[in-house]
């Protein structure tokens, strides 16, 4: 039976946002706010790995949780985040109705995307308009390849044309 995997867009846009305002300014300040603002998230923590030390830290790691890790200027800074749930998830999709009943398990919402083949990605490639999906990507790579452009949400290419 087709198991397919689904990225929330908003628990996704939480780690998304996080890791802007990390690359900009990691502060105790600035990781603090974003550990409070983002529910999804417990914990941060960022580390200088050229210094070998812990830049900035934030919220209470739940073992039991997700941890996912994202390289950040060119591989000198990582962010290890801790979040309740991980925004990618799998959903068994038995018949064609199923997919519009696809929820985020963290926060209920239907504002879900279906990840993309690495197949499909070449093919967007392609074009130089619209701007690739990323989300097909291993994260360490889809992070690196954020780093000099953020793509809004509205120039994502829309999946499933
Ligand atoms: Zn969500």
């Amino acid at each position: 039976m087709p198991l397919f995997e689904y990225e929330c867009t908003l628990c996704r846009d939480n780690v998304d946002n996080s890791l802007k305002q990390i690359e900009k300014n990691a502060t105790k300040k600035a990781v603090t706010d974003l550990v409070k603002k983002y529910d999804n998230i417990n914990n941060i923590v960022v580390v200088d790995l050229e210094k070998e030390k812990v830049i900035a830290e934030h919220g209470k790691r739940d073992k039991e949780a997700t941890d996912l890790d994202f390289y950040l200027n060119e591989g000198t800074v990582v962010a290890f985040f801790n979040l309740q749930r991980n925004f990618r998830f799998s959903e068994l999709i038995y018949e064609e109705g199923d997919e519009k009943k696809v929820k985020c398990p963290f926060c209920d919402t239907k504002k879900v995307e279906k990840v993309i083949s690495s197949f499909a990605f070449t093919s967007d490639l392609s074009t130089d308009m619209p701007k690739p999906d990323l989300s097909g990507l291993p994260p360490s790579v889809r992070k690196n390849t954020h780093l000099g452009e953020y793509i809004e949400e509205k120039d994502r290419p829309k999946k499933n044309r």
